[in-house]
Order: C-alpha cells, then sequence, then structure tokens
C-alpha cells in the first residue's frame, strides 16, 4: 500500500513532522521530487535536524529511504546529510538512489545564482540551490542520469557538448567564468564514487516491496500552491508538488496510492515572491513568526524569516482538492494559544465580487482576504492526547475549518515531537 504526506499551501507545513511519525508504520520512504531546496525539520531522540535531501524516515532502523527518480539529487549534499546524521548517533540509514535520478551539477547552482542577480529585483527569490536550470535541463533533455555517470564513454563526450552549451550564456549573457570539460568530467568522476554505493533501480525494487505487501511512504516538498502546473505560476517551483506525480516521481502504479494525507498548518506562512492574500505585517506578524512553528517561522534552509498569515480557508480548500487528499493532518495549533481572538480568511474578494474558488495568478494578485474572527482559547494545549480534552473554542476553530475545507481533519499536531499528535 502506498500513503503520501503533502503540504496544502506554500510549503513549511509541518511535513517533516507527519512523515517522521507516520514512517513508524512505513517500510520505504520515498522522496519523489524538488531537491535540496526546501527543508524538513525534525525533532526526535537523537536531536533537531535540518533535512533538505534524505527523506524523514532515517531515523527509523527499520525502514529503507529512496531518491526517487523525480528528485532533483544534489549529490555532495545527500552525502554531507548522511554523514552528519551518523556524527549525531543515528544509525547509518539504508539509502537507495534511483539510477534514473538526474544530477543538480555546480553550473545549475551557479545559473540559478546569476539568474537572480541578474533579475534583481524581479528576482524569484530562489533558495539558489540550482532547481530551476536543474529541471529546464532535464525537459531540455541535456540532463545527467544518474546511470551515466557509469558509461565513461558517454561522459567524455557529453562534457564537451554541455560546456559548449552553457559557455554561450556564460560568456554572453552573464559575463562570468567559463566552464572546462576537463573540471566536469572531474566532478562527475567524484560524483560516481560517492554515489555508487547508494544506486539502484528503485522501481524494481518498489514493485518488488508492493508484491510483499511492505508499506511505502510518498514524501512530498513545498505544497499545491507551489506546483508549476496548478500553483500560483511563475512563483512556484520547478516540480509537481502533488500527491500523484509521487507514483511517476518514485515509479510506482498510480492505483496503488490509497491514502494521501494532506498537512495544513494553522495558520499561514510563505517563503520567496508571488500573491499571499491572507498575509499580515507589522507587530501582529512578527510575534506570530518569533512563537511559530519550533523556535520561530525561519527557512529550513535559507534562515530567511517566513512571510506570516491567516489560515486561508480558500487557499487550503483549493491545495487538499488538488492534492485528492482522504485525511488532513492539522498542525501546529499549539501555538495559536496566545491569541485572544484568531482571523481566518473564508473568502477571496476580487473586482466587488467574493469567491471561495482559488483563482489564477493574475486575479489572485488583486483578491483581498474576507476575514471572519473566531474567539482564541488562551491556554497551551501541548501534551493533550485527546480530542475531547482540547478547549470548546480550539475545537470550534478545528471544526469550522474542516467545514470550510471540506475535507477530513483526522490528526492534530499540538507540539513539533512524534507524540505530539490527537487522532480523531
Ligand atoms: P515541512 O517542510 O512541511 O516539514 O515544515 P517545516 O520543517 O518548516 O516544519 C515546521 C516547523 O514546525 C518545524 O520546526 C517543526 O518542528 C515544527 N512543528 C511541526 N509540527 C508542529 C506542531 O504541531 N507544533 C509546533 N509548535 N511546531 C511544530
Amino acid at each position: 500500500m502506498v500513503k503520501a504526506v503533502v503540504g496544502a499551501n506554500w510549503g513549511d507545513e509541518g511535513k517533516g513532522k507527519i512523515t517522521d511519525m507516520m514512517a513508524a508504520n512505513a517500510d520505504i520512504i520515498v522522496r519523489f521530487q524538488g531537491g535540496a531546496n526546501a527543508g524538513h525539520t525534525i525533532v526526535n531522540n537523537y536531536g533537531k535536524f535540518a533535512l533538505h535531501t534524505l527523506p524523514s524516515g532515517v531515523f527509523y532502523s527499520h525502514t529503507t529511504s529512496i531518491i526517487g527518480n523525480g528528485v532533483a539529487l544534489n549529490i555532495p549534499i545527500l552525502i554531507n546529510e548522511i554523514n552528519s546524521i551518523v556524527e549525531k548517533g543515528v544509525p547509518a540509514p539504508k539509502i537507495l538512489v534511483s539510477d534514473r535520478a538526474q544530477i543538480v551539477m555546480p553550473y545549475h547552482i551557479l545559473f540559478d545564482q546569476y539568474e537572480e542577480e541578474r533579475l534583481g529585483k524581479a528576482s524569484f527569490g530562489s533558495t539558489k540551490s540550482g532547481i530551476a536550470p536543474f529541471y529546464s535541463d532535464k525537459y531540455a533533455k541535456i540532463g545527467y542520469q544518474v546511470q551515466e555517470l557509469f558509461d565513461e564513454k558517454l561522459l567524455k563526450e557529453k562534457v564537451v557538448r554541455t560546456c559548449e552549451q552553457k559557455n554561450v550564456l556564460l560568456e554572453h549573457l552573464y559575463h562570468k567564468p567559463l566552464l572546462t570539460p576537463e573540471e566536469l568530467l572531474n566532478t562527475l568522476h567524484e560524483y560516481r564514487d560517492m554515489i555508487a554505493p547508494y544506486v539502484c533501480d528503485t522501481s524494481a525494487y518498489l514493485w518488488n516491496a508492493l508484491k510483499e505487501d511492505k508499506t511505502i511512504l510518498l514524501e512530498g516538498q513545498l505544497g499545491t500552491l507551489k506546483d508549476p502546473d496548478h500553483g500560483i505560476y511563475p512563483m512556484v517551483t520547478s516540480s509537481s508538488t502533488l500527491a500523484p506525480y509521487g507514483c511517476i516521481g518514485a515509479g510506482i502504479p498510480a492505483q496503488e496510492l490509497k491514502q494521501v494525507v494532506t498537512v495544513c498548518k494553522a495558520y499561514s506562512s510563505a517563503v520567496g515572491a508571488g500573491a499571499f492574500v491572507s498575509e499580515i505585517f507589522g507587530d501582529e506578524a512578527d510575534e506570530l513568526r518569533r512563537r511559530g512553528g519550533d523556535g520561530g517561522e525561519f527557512g529550513a534552509t535559507t534562515g530567511r524569516p517566513r512571510r506570516m498569515g491567516w489560515f486561508d480557508c480558500v487557499a487550503s480548500k483549493y491545495g487538499c482538492r488538488m492534492q485528492g487528499t482522504t485525511d488532513v493532518a492539522f498542525t501546529v495549533v499549539d501555538v495559536l494559544g496566545y491569541l485572544d481572538e484568531i482571523p481566518v480568511c473564508v473568502g477571496y474578494e476580487i473586482d466587488g465580487e467574493v469567491t471561495t474558488d482559488f483563482p489564477v495568478t493574475s486575479k489572485l494578485e488583486k483578491a483581498k482576504p474576507v476575514l471572519v474572527t473566531l474567539p482564541g482559547w488562551k491556554c497551551d494545549i501541548r501534551g493533550i492526547k485527546k480530542y475531547e480534552d482540547l478547549p470548546e473554542n480550539c475545537r470550534e476553530y478545528i471544526e469550522f475549518i474542516e467545514k470550510e475545507i471540506g475535507f477530513p481533519i483526522t490528526m492534530i499536531s499540538n507540539g513539533p515531537s512524534r507524540d505530539d499528535i490527537i487522532y480523531r
């Protein structure tokens, strides 16, 4: 059986924690898209970890972690991450890397930086991890698959073509140092030696696992609104963030996906540019940012302060719908305990009309939030294990949002650790 954990919004909903928790009952955890651009923060018995490439299941000795074919694989970052968790006392995880995954090259990272520099004020707010140039090359069919690292003849020819192509841009568009085939080939040799122990035909491995009735967890990065097709284009990421894509990015049959847990945070946050209708500013935002998450809402990759906002029912309803949600995990509810009243965005006013359907980007930019205010619960709900034991106003907040988004909230997260969870 295959399950997915994905985000409903702009990312940072707390997927890492939910995946880590669900991994207790899974055999295999697969990353299926994205790269080292986003990060998960996980708190467990070994400490606090910010993972960028490793699946959140690496902390269990019973799980196998897979980097699927859909991932933008940054080999040095992966190896550093493995070393860093082992150094902190985590048993060496079992990791398999798809032979069809493609490799983030050093020049992808450079192009990401150069392009953001060139765009200046019009930049995307990229994490400069090379993700957009990487996926551009993948779909332009000039990327490097992991399996190609083991074909010396192919590599020798391909690095020459790569340099020819990339150097045109480096010289004439960016005015930056050029690439040389020798240097590139050396890098690829280093990558080959680093990744060799992990390479595997992961779709065959997963197929066999399904035949043996194993439980596979697909771990998404970012959220619906960053999907290149269904998100706030062009302020999106470069690979699909949707659960159905998990089947493609992992290489498993789509009909095996039985449970989609969509993670929604009890308030909103976003990083990077783009419309954010329920955004708040000033002291109100600073306070929520400071109290948010586990130690504040700051980017796991960049440390950038996240943009903050109230819960957005319009975006979340759409976010859940596009994921094919079976369950909503509603996270970070404990953080709202300080508020007397909690505004919630229930509609968008666009050109004088109110809608609850998430619009295309040009309309989204004109949208103003329609807010309702619910009473706060003014207490600390951490440590509560049963839904009935939550304060009434907290249950009303949850039930109000459940009704607005139209998908069942079956898990409520009231703290950063694995056990801070209430099942409904
Ligand atoms: P992800 O990328 O979706 O995994 O999101 P992040 O890594 O940004 O996770 C959000 C942050 O919130 C992390 O620091 C988590 O440890 C923390 N977190 C997750 N769930 C909860 C929760 O229910 N309450 C609190 N206070 N923090 C949480």
